[in-house]
């Protein structure tokens, strides 16, 4: 599919577009392949944006560890060298570890490792990719003035319970990026 075209920077609804964006961030995925999306954006929105990137994929990846194949190659290809690479980035992160006890599932209690999640740069960066996604799949801009509720889940969602299989499923990248969404016909302000 091809993207569709904007004058108007798809993101602020602002500044001319004179770049195209990736949505979800390109750089969430060094070393995978996927079926990426941009729209057009502004340089502003888009240079603004990458160290942003950089610090979340730090997050959602110290987060997940390595479960899978695709979350162990996110982490050696991109997290373990930001992290490696970027002294602020690590004190950070570094400076909210702590050992914090926990009930294990058979009851006894043991220290795990935590660390604080810094919720603005999720909303932050997931409302840049709501708001790139919906133009994507609708071919108008979310107006500024309609906000992007940014939720963040304890655990995984199941995507194939029946409520949200209701919902068009997309993958971006194969046991990476994945979402379903909803646009109210009547309304497309009102979407999921
Ligand atoms: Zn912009």
């Amino acid at each position: 599919m091809q993207p569709p075209k904007s004058d108007i920077c798809v993101i602020c609804e602002t500044n001319p577009a004179t770049t195209d964006e990736h949505v979800p961030p390109r750089g969430f995925f060094k070393g995978l392949s996927g079926q990426f999306r941009t729209v057009p954006a502004c340089s502003a929105c888009n240079n603004g944006s990458s160290k942003d990137d950089e610090e979340l994929r730090l997050y959602i990846s110290a987060q997940i560890g390595k479960q899978t194949e695709a979350a162990k190659i996110l982490w050696e290809k991109g997290a373990h060298k930001s992290i490696l690479r970027s002294t602020q980035l690590r004190s950070t992160f570094m400076s909210t570890l702590r050992e914090v006890p926990v009930v294990l599932p058979n009851g006894e209690v043991a220290n795990r490792l935590t660390f604080l999640v810094p919720l603005a740069l999720y909303k932050r960066v997931f409302e840049r990719v709501t708001r790139g996604l919906f133009f994507w799949h609708t071919s108008s801009i979310l107006p500024r003035d309609t906000s992007v509720k940014i939720q963040l889940l304890v655990s995984m969602p199941d995507l194939d319970s029946p409520d949200l299989k209701a919902l068009e499923a997309h993958t971006v990248v194969e046991g990476a990026f994945k979402y379903r969404f909803g646009i109210d016909p009547e309304n497309n302000r009102n979407t999921v």
